[in-house]
């Protein structure tokens, strides 16, 4: 390893250096041959540097990924030693590198981050057996050889080029879903920690080791410390996850392996990420969803021991460059962490567009993609990376035609963005006279900013349970009246709708141990589950009543079904209201208490609550995948019906019409208004309080602003009655014909 460490920092090019190396594992380890092939992009093994082989093969033996013994190593990114290799069925004999006389063959996978990047090999002439400790060896050199390899894979800067094309060939396209809309380019930041190539070495064997008990030590404790935190609120399923995970620090052959790579002179990071490399190989090809499972457990264990070893240093860095975050799975506190450094863009393999980590990436306006399989595998620390938050696509290494479009995709939405924010000021007022109020759907003080950046007329829709999602345990009265109050006070006198906990569903609360239900969507959630937890929803309400103080309160009560849910609520709220007055002296100057309209049994309830409550307000997420019996989370079903649809909105607008016969207000915040076509259909029905996300509010004004409103609801009344093909695309020419451009629609 010492001889290793001199050539890796001598002078020269890669390939002499690739030369001396082959020479030198072919002396150390008593071999007649060293070699080793480079990946190419397509999969193809081509031999670079040998000793033993003929030199003429250098360059120009090439073996297809499924062929020879190379391509089995590669291929199943697992060592192979074998005693007489030309009796092996996958041997491929190979006259030009003339090996005619070489018997015993041990080639083991050179792994980088993204996969298999190239084979070593030892042949010897002799029939021998390879020892396991060999086998290590050579492990362990291929991945110190990882980094010179994988310079070779890259093409060499061009003079004057543009910098994004340093990092060589393009790296192909990902897709996944949107959990932000947008565009942004930068270079990876990968947020697993990456050991630089400079600390792969040790010359102190026996600190090192220590070093690593010492990591291994506190790797338990703060797994320990997690059991005790949320030990109280585990029971069940979690907890023997949690269990598993202990027992997998706990297991003496990862120490030992790691023991291992330290031994043979390896820093205690390196040995780790040899660890972490071979791991996520394994996963790669797993298919076995336990094994997967238990992979990605042990690969999460060797992040966490790199953190644990690296300390402060060990946390991803964001530099003056633009930087895209890449991670596997995401915390909501982790990447609040990475709020202030001006992330382009947000990568995700996970796939729940409602994680919590997605709802920060809103919050934070940052363009995000979610879902995308073999993420962290494909993406290396500093590739230059295109994120496509408007189509749901990654752009690795862009190559120049790729990167003009893009260019001028983002030059046309910030046109656009121009245009909408020349309308900030102005009313969204139809030409024949209806003003309709935009307001904005939050759930984080950090999405307030975008009231005035968006010229929303208010908070719409304010989820509160996001308060409960993004923090490790439950908020105390006192957060919650904070939050409320700084949510009033960033308001600053324009309307805030709160509405209630609206938790159970796909929004979970460790802390709160659930029941696993068969069908979340449909189970134990929202108003169903406050009205069974008195103390935390009254403690909610009082929180809501104390921060209003002596300004006005709005509070809308979610996923209510039948009148009595919404009765039983507001006489809490009525409750907290009167103890609160008493007890301060204060009470809100105004109050107003509503309604969401997310069960279709609800619309035909609403004459009954006539005179009881303020406001419905749609929430078109829930109400769809209950009218349509379509999930919304699962994305085979989550987009096939479309709210523009005559069934859909003959029921919208017998609600309207029961609404206003009953003098209740008539708004909607689910995310379909964010849609100009869906936004002009609610305001046709009457819906003209309409919430949206900060980005949708500019290109529904713009709408709104040019619609004869009176004439667009007769043409789209007139086509609810007779129906003809595709409603949408009825609804689209209906809106063309209005001048409205729906090209996006
Ligand atoms: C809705 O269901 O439309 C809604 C606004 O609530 P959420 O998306 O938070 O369930
Ligand atoms: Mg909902």
């Amino acid at each position: 390893m010492n001889n290793l460490r001199q050539v890796m920092a001598e002078d020269g090019d890669t390939r002499s250096r690739l030369d001396h190396v082959v020479r030198l594992i072919a002396s150390t380890m008593v071999a007649d041959v060293c070699s080793i092939y480079l990946r190419e992009p397509e999969g193809s093994l081509l031999l670079i540097a040998t000793e033993g082989l003929k030199p003429e093969a250098v360059n120009k033996t090439r073996m297809a990924s499924s062929e020879g013994l190379v391509g089995f190593v590669a291929r199943t990114a697992e060592p192979i030693a074998i005693t007489d290799a030309p009796r092996h069925p996958s041997f491929s004999y190979r006259p030009e590198t003339g090996e005619d006389p070489f018997h015993a063959f041990l080639g083991v996978p050179i792994l980088r981050t993204g996969g298999v990047t190239g084979v070593l090999v030892v042949q010897n002439k002799t029939e021998r057996t390879y020892r396991d400790e060999e086998v290590d060896t050579l492990q362990t050199i291929s991945m110190v050889l990882a980094e010179i390899v994988h310079t070779l894979v890259l093409a060499p800067a061009p003079q004057n080029a543009p910098e994004r094309r340093v990092r060589g060939p393009g790296g192909g396209n990902l897709s996944g879903r949107v959990f932000c809309e947008g565009l942004g380019y930068g270079r990876a930041v990968l947020h697993d920690p990456v050991v630089p190539a400079a600390k792969f070495f040790a010359s102190d064997v026996s600190a090192e080791a220590e070093r690593l008990n010492a990591g291994l030590i506190g790797l338990r404790a703060s797994i320990d410390r997690m059991m005790l935190i949320d030990g109280a609120a585990l029971v069940g399923d979690p907890r023997d996850v949690m269990e598993a995970y202990r027992l997998l620090a706990e297991d003496p052959s990862w120490a030992e392996k790691l023991h291992e790579g330290i031994r043979s002179g390896l820093s205690a990071e390196a040995s780790l990420d040899r660890a972490r490399r071979e791991h996520r190989a394994r996963l790669q090809n797993a298919r076995d969803p336990y094994l997967r499972e238990r992979l990605h457990d042990l690969e999460d264990l060797d992040n966490r021991l790199l953190r644990v070893l690296g300390g402060e240093e060990g946390k991803p860095k964001v530099t003056g460059e633009q930087g895209v975050l890449v991670a596997r799975r995401l915390g909501p506190a982790e990447l609040l962490e990475y709020a202030n450094v001006g992330l382009r863009g947000i990568l995700m393999e996970e796939a729940a567009a409602s994680s919590h980590a997605a709802i920060v990436a809103r919050a934070l306006g940052i363009p995000a993609i979610g879902g995308i399989e073999n993420l962290t595998t494909r993406i290396e620390q500093g590739d230059y990376i295109i994120v496509d938050a408007e189509e749901g696509s990654v752009h690795i290494r862009p190559d120049d035609a790729v990167y003009d479009a893009y260019k001028s995709r983002v030059a046309l939405r910030s046109e656009r963005q121009a245009g909408y924010a020349a309308l900030k000021g102005l009313p969204a007022k139809t030409l024949d006279g209806t003003t309709v109020s935009l307001m904005l759907n939050a759930g984080l003080a950090l999405d307030l900013d975008m009231l005035d950046q968006a010229g929303a007329d208010g908070v719409g829709l304010f989820r509160t349970e996001f308060q409960f999602l993004v923090s490790e345990t439950l908020p105390r009265l006192e957060d919650q009246i904070a939050l409320y109050k700084r949510v009033l006070d960033r308001a600053a006198g324009r309307p805030v709708v709160f509405r209630t906990l609206d938790l159970g569903g796909d929004k979970v609360l460790p802390a709160l141990n659930l029941q696993r239900e068969e069908n979340p969507a449909l189970g134990w959630r929202s108003i169903r589950f406050a009205l069974d937890h008195k103390g935390l929803f009254r403690r909610q309400l009082r929180a809501l009543v104390r921060a209003a103080g002596e300004r006005p309160l709005t509070v809308m009560f979610p996923m209510v079904t039948v009148p009595s849910e919404f009765r039983d609520a507001k006489a809490l709220l009525m409750e907290e209201l009167a103890w609160s007055a008493t007890r301060t002296g204060k009470q809100p100057s105004k109050l107003e208490v509503g309604v969401m309209l997310e069960t279709p049994a609800l619309g035909f309830s609403m004459q009954d609550l006539a005179g009881e409550v303020d406001f419905l307000s749609v929430g078109t997420n829930d109400l769809l995948q209950f009218f349509f019996a379509a999930d919304r989370m699962t994305p085979s079903v989550s987009e096939r019906y479309d709210l523009v649809d005559p069934a859909a909105l003959r029921f919208l607008k017998m609600v309207a019409e029961t609404c206003k016969a009953g003098k209740v207000r008539l708004s909607v915040c689910g995310e379909a208004t964010a849609s100009p076509p869906v936004a002009l259909c609610f305001a046709a029905l009457g819906y003209t309080s309409l919430s949206m996300a900060a980005s949708a509010i500019g290109p529904v004004k713009q709408a709104l602003r040019k619609v004869d409103l009176g004439a667009f609801r007769a043409g789209l009344f007139e086509r609810m009655d007779k129906p003809n093909g595709s409603f949408r695309n009825q609804v689209l020419a209906l809106a063309a014909e209005h001048g409205i451009d729906t090209a996006d629609s």
